[in-house]
């Protein structure tokens, strides 16, 4: 069999695009292929959190990214109705959040691929993973041109999405699965200046999120329980307009903007998938996904790319087994996420936050240190373990409660 490659990764977003560079700047031989053409767009809102950019960064790619005019983002917002917590979402190191047009974004990774050495085939759809006596060793796929193609390789990675033909093909264990739990819809404004904020307004079975991108445009996204997309669908617009609503200050700002293109969403499930086996591994969405709600998709992909490029060079150069290396991969992954899955899925529900979450909300309000604190829980730069950790809460609620004190004794 005439191998060529050492890795064929299949799909070239922010999880594949990055799986394919970091291999090939290690001068491993690597085929990246995808149905897609670039630029083009996907179905996504693109939030990208601190230390997403900071991942950017360490790869040398953020100057290209802030040199297409994308407005950084320093502050995060969250307006429960009776008060907002207002804080930054990084850290000194990496405080800026960005929110790139997966247009920009994705063009920009799938060329830092092919500059590293990758070879990309844009516009060739995988039909088939070759699989013989039991491992992986290829695929079959097809360019727009037509024509049925074979490659080979040592592993084929599947960073191919939620709709994974390469997962479709070695069913891999999945678990912690939840359904869909939200329906999410977005759209694009002129007109709407955000001066820096991510806003996020939580109301009973209802969320709302603004924050700027490329174009001078802001992207604009509500949702509601998964319960209702069926019968929401029937009015998309209409619903979206109830929601905003349901924030009047925002709903005003709104009526001096104009939208710039037509709605656009989805619900998605939540679960994990065991991202190795013989000959296969995946990154990305195709290994585990969750809702969209906390904006980690992005983010988790490139670190997820990441670790599996290292554990991958290991196997490669000889240094790790396959089996080891990919444990390894695989364990910190989702050591990695475990807490925030939870938290997302818990936030998706809609529903409001139980009581004692609830005084944790209010004790937080107007204390600098916990928004901030509130604001890198939900960009995914402090853990939820981190955050819920009794000493933190203790500390706010001491501090809300010794400045109420403080505010009755002024009074009287
Ligand atoms: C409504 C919504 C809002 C979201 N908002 C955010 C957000 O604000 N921030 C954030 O970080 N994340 C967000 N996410 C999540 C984010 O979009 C994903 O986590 C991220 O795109 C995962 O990247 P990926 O590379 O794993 O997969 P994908 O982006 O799905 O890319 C998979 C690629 O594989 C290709 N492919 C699939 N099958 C084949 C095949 N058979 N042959 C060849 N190519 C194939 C596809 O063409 C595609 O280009 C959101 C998701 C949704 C649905």
């Amino acid at each position: 069999m005439n191998k060529k490659f050492d890795a064929i990764v299949v799909g070239a977003r922010c999880a594949g695009s990055p799986t394919a560079m970091l291999l090939a700047r290690q001068g491993y031989r690597v085929l990246l292929v995808d149905r897609a053409t670039f630029p083009s767009d996907t179905v996504s809102t693109h939030i990208l959190h601190p230390l997403g950019v900071s991942t950017l960064s360490r790869w040398g790619l953020l100057d290209r990214l802030t040199a297409t005019g994308c407005p950084p983002i320093h502050t995060y917002t969250f307006d429960f109705g009776p008060f907002t917590i207002a804080g930054s979402p990084g850290t000194p190191a990496a405080p800026l959040a960005y929110c790139p047009r997966r247009t920009i974004l994705d063009k920009l990774l799938v060329d830092a691929a092919a500059e590293s050495g990758a070879e990309v085939r844009e516009g060739f759809a995988v039909d088939q993973v070759l699989i013989e006596d039991g491992c992986v060793v290829g695929i079959r796929g097809r360019s727009k041109q037509g024509g049925s193609i074979v490659e080979h390789a040592d592993i084929v990675v599947g960073a191919d999405g939620r709709h994974s033909v390469v997962a479709e093909a070695v069913r891999p264990e999945h678990y912690d699965d939840k359904p869909p739990l939200l329906a999410g819809y977005y759209t694009y404004w002129s007109g709407l200046p955000m001066e820096g904020r991510f806003e996020q307004y939580i109301r009973e079975h209802r969320g709302l999120a603004a924050v700027a991108t490329h174009d001078d445009q802001t992207l604009v996204i509500a949702g509601w329980p998964y319960a209702e997309f069926t019968e929401n669908k029937k009015d998309i617009e209409g619903n979206y307009r109830r929601t905003i609503e349901l924030a009047p200050m925002f709903a005003d700002r709104l009526r001096g903007a104009r939208q710039e293109a037509r709605f656009a969403g989805t619900a998605v499930p939540n679960y994990f998938r065991k991202p190795y086996g013989p000959g296969w591994v995946l990154v990305g969405d195709a290994g585990y996904n969750k809702d969209f709600i906390t904006a980690q998709g992005i983010m988790d992909a490139f670190r997820h790319a990441e670790l599996c490029a290292v554990a991958l060079a290991a196997v490669f150069s000889g240094t790790r087994s396959f089996e080891d290396a990919m444990g390894d991969y695989h364990h910190a992954r989702d050591a990695q996420v475990k807490a925030m899955y939870e938290f997302t899925c818990l936030l998706a529900t809609l529903e409001p936050p139980p009581p004692d979450m609830q005084q944790l909300f209010g004790a937080i309000h107007g204390n600098q240190k916990a928004m901030d604190g509130f604001a890198r829980l939900n960009a995914g730069t402090t853990s939820p373990a981190e955050f819920f950790a009794p000493e933190n809460v203790d500390a706010i609620m001491a501090a809300a409660a010794s400045s109420s004190h403080k505010g009755a004794a002024h009074a009287g």
